[in-house]
């Protein structure tokens, strides 16, 4: 059975779609703002979470970008108030796989829900590349079989690297991927992990490096 958490603060729309996803054979967890959702995720794994924007102690776009940059990739589907259409553009630059205007119909919420493991499921949970295999789902990185016990954002990193092999990546892009925040003046930062990154890959004798292209970024490619 898969579980939801449903994070939502007005307590008819909360009663209304724990009920319907109840009805469709979801196991339902609630919370009624962002402190009861993060609470919810120390000790639950959902496998879905329907989410609200304009929560008591901040914003769903908020937790979402922050879920993100910790490299949780659980499927977001967002529901969006009337007049929060802005919402919606930035929702999905956030990471929310889709997104539903209120008020709506709970056969379209149980159909968009029911979508969103639909197109989870084709994400692989895994990525080979020579010696290197990427657990996903775990966030952790093995070559030749040997956890390189990276961080979650040196994972990150080598996750956009990896699949995206052969081309230039600004450190721009890279860092807001990442970190789920524009770079601003924090380039030491991610030469800190890149640097890391690069090491890890050539004490293990990955076949990979990361060359650096002066004020272009940095490109994954075979040695
Ligand atoms: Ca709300």
């Amino acid at each position: 059975m898969k579980t939801i958490l449903c994070i939502e603060d007005e307590r008819e729309v909360l009663d209304n779609n724990r009920a319907a996803l109840m009805w469709a054979g979801y196991a339902v967890l609630a919370a009624e703002n962002l402190a009861q959702a993060r609470k919810q995720l120390l000790h639950r794994s959902p496998d879905a979470i329907v989410l609200d924007i304009m929560l008591p102690d901040g914003n769903g776009l908020d937790f979402l970008r922050e879920l993100r940059a910790a490299g949780n990739r659980i499927p977001v589907l967002m529901l969006t108030a009337r007049g929060e259409s802005a919402s919606v553009a930035k929702g999905l630059r956030a990471g929310a796989n889709d997104y539903l205007g209120k008020p709506f119909d709970y056969e379209v919420l149980l159909a968009r829900v029911e979508a969103l493991f639909r197109n989870v499921e084709q994400v692989p949970e895994a990525l080979e590349r020579g010696p290197l295999k990427l657990d996903i789902a775990a966030g952790r990185a093995f070559l030749n079989g040997v956890d390189m016990l990276l961080t979650q954002k040196e994972f990150s990193l080598l996750l956009l690297f990896v699949q995206d092999e052969g081309h230039v990546m600004s450190a721009e892009y890279l860092y807001k991927k990442s970190w789920g925040q524009p770079i601003g003046d924090d380039h030491r930062t991610l030469k800190k992990h890149m640097s890391n990154l690069r090491r890890k890959l050539e004490e293990g004798n990955s076949g990979y490096k990361i060359t650096a292209a002066r004020g272009e970024g940095y490109c994954f490619e075979k040695i």
